[in-house]
């Protein structure tokens, strides 16, 4: 089914960019395109975290490239304030979970996951994260198990997955394992090629993309991780372009929860920067070919952070940190694109994949 969609819509993607979003193959049927879905999600990212940019920043952000603003409520199902993976689960897989599920419901029973629901109608998918693709957000969009804990399961799991893209950390849970089976002869097997040079090669698009370039999360944006994220989204963009197919990609800025949690406000601020560039490339995409939805969003806030005056000084901003944990702060959701107005409103954080489905589909 996949492999029919894509040859198809290599010929005819073109076509339909220039005229609508159905085309005809001048013999009797009629293919629908899909709108392509770039969902980047700022783990740890709220409102003050978001308006960091628009402060610290030496040009307007990116995050004022958008119209369609809504706010969602990230609860867990068992607990007022969210872990990631429970956060990630709503997102990827449409219900509310336990704090630690990855991509299984209240009950422990898998749920069907935003990757393989619309790598079942041909779509390309991808994730891409400052963490190891094995942590706990990335890992809720295809993987399924009890406990974010679990890596080398999850590892496992990302190999046999519908993903053709990958980058970000995590190289211990592929070939550093409690089982020492080096996961990357499986991973060649499935069609994947393995941290080729970006620079040099141009994406081949009848072959998969796994890139794991540190032994667990990626270098902080202070450790000079440079443009690891930028960089690898649209290498991303490039591919999915290639294909001709339609794509969902996930791109996570993971080290702005990381920041919150060290109640360290440079390093915050560097990530935020760093993620609101790659969301900046996501809208350059999407303004250039169209059909393309882009959201901006987070799983919670960490951290309680604020941008408040230094004991009423108007002229000097404070950041401050209210705690080492998660908040429970409406979360802010940025869209852009075909159906972007369906992202307005105050809703439940898992209404997301419902509502990227009916866009999708
Ligand atoms: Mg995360
Ligand atoms: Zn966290």
């Amino acid at each position: 089914m996949k492999k029919l969609i894509r040859i198809y819509f290599m010929i005819f993607v073109p076509l339909a960019i220039l005229s609508s979003c159905k085309l005809n193959n001048h013999d009797e049927e009629l293919v629908e395109v899909h709108q392509n879905i770039i969902l980047l999600i700022g783990d740890g990212m709220g409102l003050s975290e978001l308006s960091a940019a628009f402060y610290y920043g030496n040009t307007e952000p990116n995050f004022a490239r958008f119209n369609e603003i809504g706010f969602v409520n990230t609860s867990s199902a068992k607990h007022k304030i969210t872990d990631s993976s429970a956060g990630a689960t709503a997102f990827a897989c449409g219900e509310k979970t336990y704090n630690g599920a990855v991509g299984l419901n209240a009950d422990s029973i898998a749920i069907p996951n935003m990757v393989e629901v619309l790598s079942d109608i041909g779509y390309f998918t991808g994730i891409i994260s400052t963490s190891s693709v094995t942590h706990a957000t990335p890992a809720c969009f295809y993987a399924h198990v009890e406990s974010r804990a679990m890596q080398d399961e999850i590892a496992k799991q990302l190999v046999d997955s519908d993903i053709d893209f990958f980058a970000g950390g995590g190289t211990n849970y592929f070939i550093n394992r409690a089982d020492s089976i080096n996961l990357y002869p499986q991973l060649e097997k499935n069609g994947f090629l393995i941290n080729q040079d970006i620079e040099s090669i141009v994406p081949d698009e009848n072959k998969k993309y796994g890139f794991l370039l540190a032994e667990d999360g990626m270098p902080t944006m202070l450790e000079n991780r440079g443009n690891f994220l930028p960089d690898y989204t649209k290498f991303a963009l490039d591919y999915f372009t290639k294909s001709g197919a339609s794509f969902f990609l996930m791109v996570e800025g993971s080290q702005i929860d990381w920041a919150g949690h060290d109640n360290n406000a440079e390093y915050l601020i560097a990530e935020v920067l760093d993620f609101d560039k790659t969301v900046g490339l996501a809208m350059d995409y999407a303004e250039l070919i169209g059909n393309t939805l882009v959201i901006v969003l987070a799983d919670h806030e960490t951290g309680g952070f604020t941008l408040a005056t230094n004991d009423g000084d108007y002229s000097t901003i404070k950041p401050t940190f209210a705690s080492n944990g998660h908040s429970t702060t409406l979360i802010p959701v940025l869209a852009y694109g075909p159906g972007a107005e369906k992202f307005k409103g105050i809703y439940q954080n898992n209404e997301i994949f419902n509502k990227i489905l009916e866009i999708a589909k």
